[in-house]
């Protein structure tokens, strides 16, 4: 019986990009100095890949507390705004504009970052709200706490207000707190935005 595979058919050498029949479908260079070049760039490729890798767990390991804190905030905000994506200002109820990247819409801590810095990361203190009441009027918090009683009930407002125990966060913690609502922020958006492609 005759062979019935079909003759490869000509390509391009990944190197010279001369163009070349292959004896099989796996050979990619046209000639032997070619596929020593092609060696040599898969393992240049590899070799990058690695050294990226560890240039990235050193820099992770040069960061301090500090940078985790901050990154861990960038996260948990990050969640919020997608959590509250189409939601009012929590304080003065006027609608927020969501397509604006990098600052329309802050995350406002009901309880400050500064008075009560334990609760930094606690969901149920930080909603969507307007620049102007976040930081021009510290909050905002009357119309705040009416309608944050209003959206997660009076008790767990006042677990909130009442919550005056210390917390130690330390870089384990944070990088999970990063972890954690990086994902979740990914989660919610998702969410979000299969939400407006069905409406
Ligand atoms: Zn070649
Ligand atoms: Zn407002």
């Amino acid at each position: 019986m005759a062979d019935r595979r079909k003759p490869p058919k000509p390509k391009e050498c990944a190197i010279c990009t001369k163009e070349f029949t292959p004896r099989n479908s796996l050979q990619k260079t046209c000639s032997i100095p070619c596929a020593i070049s092609h060696g040599k760039q898969k393992e240049q490729t590899k070799k990058d890949k690695a050294d990226r890798a560890n240039l990235k767990v050193r820099r992770e390991k040069l960061k301090t507390a500090s940078d985790w804190n901050k990154e861990a905030q960038v996260a948990v905000n990050r969640f919020i705004f997608w959590r509250d994506y189409g939601k009012p200002c929590i304080a003065c109820g006027k609608p927020l504009v969501y397509g604006v990247r990098g600052g329309a819409v802050d995350a406002s801590h009901y309880r400050s970052r500064g008075s009560a810095a334990h609760l930094r990361f606690n969901i149920f203190n930080i909603h969507a709200g307007c620049v102007r009441c976040n930081r021009e009027l510290s909050g905002n918090l009357i119309p705040f706490r009416i309608n944050l009683i209003e959206k997660i009930g009076p008790e767990r407002v006042e677990r909130i207000e009442h919550d005056n125990k210390p917390r130690k966060f330390d870089i384990e913690y944070l990088k999970r707190v990063k972890s954690i609502f990086t994902h979740r922020a990914r989660h919610y958006e998702k969410l979000r935005k299969r939400h407006q492609e069905a409406a």
